[in-house]
C-alpha cells in the first residue's frame, strides 16, 4: 500500500514545542494546556492579544528543526516499510515558508535519515497526491480532487470531535490498520 504520513502532529510534536516555548518565554501569561486544545490552528484558541506571541514561536528560525519526535513514530514507520509498504511524508508548509520548508527537510534527515528525505512531498493540497491511506491529525482535509486515500486521523485533542473516521496513534496503529 501507499501510505502518506503527515508531519506536524503525527511524527513531529509541534504542539508540545509551541507550548513549552510559550511558557518559557511568557511564564505569567495564560496558556492552553495540551489536552484542552480544541482548534486545529493553535493560534486561534488564544485571545487576540496573545496570538502574535504564539505565531512568532513557530516563525522563529530553528523551531521546526528542533521539534521533538512523537513517541513511537520512528518504529512505526520502519515497521510499515519492512512490511513492504511504500511510505511518503506528506506535509503542508506554512505560507511563511522561509524557515519551515528547509527545516522540515533537515528534521527528516536528522530523525529518519537521508533515505527519507527523498520521500518528502510538500503540498498545500493533499488531495492531489495519490495513495491508499493518509495518516493526518487535521480534522478535515479538502482540496481540488476527490482523494484516492482514506484519511485516518492521528489522535489529538483538537480532532476528538470527529467520529466519522478511523483514528490511531503510534501505540495502537497495528490493530487499526489492516496491513
Ligand atoms: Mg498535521
Amino acid at each position: 500500500m501507499k501510505i502518506l504520513i503527515d508531519m506536524d502532529g503525527v511524527i513531529a510534536n509541534f504542539e508540545k514545542s509551541v507550548l513549552d516555548t510559550y511558557q518559557s518565554l511568557h511564564p505569567t501569561k495564560p496558556f492552553i494546556p495540551l489536552d484542552e486544545r480544541t482548534t486545529f490552528y493553535v493560534k486561534e484558541q488564544y485571545p487576540s492579544e496573545l496570538q502574535s506571541l504564539v505565531e512568532s514561536i513557530y516563525l522563529t528560525p530553528g523551531f521546526y528543526q528542533s521539534l521533538p519526535i512523537i513517541n513511537g513514530a520512528v518504529e512505526a514507520l520502519s515497521e510499515m516499510t519492512q512490511r513492504g509498504h511504500n511510505l511518503f511524508i506528506c506535509t503542508a508548509p506554512l505560507p511563511q515558508y522561509e524557515h519551515c520548508v528547509l527545516e522540515k527537510y533537515q528534521w527528516v534527515d536528522q530523525y529518519l535519515g537521508a533515505e527519507w528525505v527523498k520521500k518528502i512531498i510538500v503540498t498545500n493540497d493533499k488531495t492531489l497526491v495519490r495513495g491508499d491511506i493518509l495518516i493526518d491529525d487535521k480534522p478535515n482535509i479538502t482540496g481540488l480532487e476527490t482523494p484516492t486515500w482514506e484519511h485516518i486521523l492521528f489522535n489529538q485533542p483538537y480532532n476528538k470531535h470527529i467520529t466519522s473516521k478511523k483514528r490511531l496513534n503510534w501505540d495502537n496503529w497495528k490493530s487499526i490498520l489492516d496491513i
